[in-house]
């Protein structure tokens, strides 16, 4: 699905200059690479603190942790994303109230997310699904009208632009009181191991976020909150800053595989191409057709005999995941996603492509459509 091999070449000489000069400085731990990368990821998305950690699904737990939410408290998430935004909920004993999505764009329902407020609602936690920002102007709103935390899970969508109402362009990520993000190796911005980050423009919760993800420890070996152990590595850091200098240039080849897809599929009335909504831009995490009267599992292995990858971004829907049952839900309550689960295929996204490639792949889809 993605080319990791071939982006590497391109910054071997950079990468491996940088990882072996802190092998042999070994500054493994908080090194200087660290703050480095920190600092310019600040810039990059224009917040005031970015809090590295060891990885995506940490940054969600200790989001949740530094706002001290409580077991019993609800937590609104969509029921269309990755495990991870519900796992964290499971695990600090909250309540995961799911919600289904908009058809058009895969991203949470802000109508749904209305409907879904009780007295125990404490937060939302938007997914800016498959690289495109939910709609956070109406979610701020909703929040602010009855005093929830918002949560982005920005893990599959760093450098997305989202166009506020007032006029301000502002990274997806950093719009709700925390952004949470992933550098898996496979993620836009990714490293070559586990990393993750936590975002926020607020001087107080960035405190507590930084306490949290280091032992809840302020005062050396004092601990007032119990916290957790989550880093990022002084290498993962290295490689990441140089990856964040090249993320505009990788957005746009990854633009470029996805209008190319666009095109290509634009006349076939069995699948359906992304649809980007006006109040952002897309960064293609993943490229998400929605097929219609296709036997998916067919056309899964029809491209598989042809040496090409395709993947389902979800088959299950949260609701329906067996560790997730839950006498709340049941089959039916969530249509958009249960009916999204069912006819979604995401075809291979990365920074390397050439046009032979994707000429390849998308004459290979249409070919077994077109039967
Ligand atoms: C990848 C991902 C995560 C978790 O990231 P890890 O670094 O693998 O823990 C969380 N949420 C979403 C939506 C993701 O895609």
């Amino acid at each position: 699905m993605v080319d990791l091999a071939g982006q590497y070449k391109k910054i071997k000489t950079e990468v491996d200059s940088a990882i072996e000069q802190i092998l042999t400085n070994t500054s493994f731990i908080n090194g200087p690479a660290v703050k480095q990368f920190q600092t310019n990821l600040e810039k990059y998305l224009g917040v005031k603190h970015v809090i590295p950690c060891a990885n995506g699904t940490d940054a969600l737990q200790v989001a949740m942790m530094a706002l001290n939410l409580k077991p019993g408290d609800e937590v609104i998430t969509t029921s269309f994303t990755f495990i991870a935004t519900a796992e964290v909920i499971a695990l600090l004993q909250l309540t995961p109230v799911l919600v289904d999505v908009d058809p058009q764009t895969f991203n949470i329902d802000p109508d749904a997310i209305e409907r879904a407020i009780t007295p125990k609602t404490k937060a939302i936690v938007p997914v800016h699904l498959f690289g495109q920002s939910a709609d956070m102007d109406r979610i701020m709103e909703i929040a602010e009208k009855h005093n929830l935390y918002v949560i982005e899970d920005n893990a599959q969508a760093i450098g997305a632009d989202f166009y506020s109402k007032d006029g301000s362009i502002k990274k997806a990520g950093t719009i709700g009181h925390i952004g949470c993000t992933s550098f898996f190796p496979s993620k836009n911005l990714g490293c070559y191991g586990d990393g993750g980050a936590i975002f926020t423009n607020d001087d107080e919760l960035a405190e507590q976020l930084r306490i949290v993800v280091n032992h809840g420890m302020k005062v050396r070996y004092y601990h007032d909150y119990v916290g957790v152990n989550s880093r990022l590595d002084s290498i993962q850091a290295a490689v990441l800053d140089i990856k964040l200098k090249r993320l505009d240039e990788y957005t746009e080849a990854r633009r470029f595989a996805a209008n190319y897809y666009n095109t290509a599929f634009a006349a076939s009335d069995k699948l359906k191409t992304p649809v980007t909504a006006a109040f952002t831009n897309h960064v293609y995490h993943q490229y998400t057709l929605v097929t219609h009267c296709v036997n998916r599992q067919k056309l899964m292995e029809h491209l598989q005999s042809k040496g090409i990858s395709s993947a389902i971004y979800y088959p299950v829907p949260l609701h329906m995941q067996k560790a997730y049952l839950d006498p709340r839900y049941t089959r039916g309550d969530f249509p958009v996603t249960e009916n999204l689960c069912k006819t979604v295929i995401s075809l291979p996204i990365h920074t390397e492509f050439d046009v032979e490639t994707l000429e390849y792949v998308t004459s290979n889809v249409l070919e077994f459509v077109r039967d």
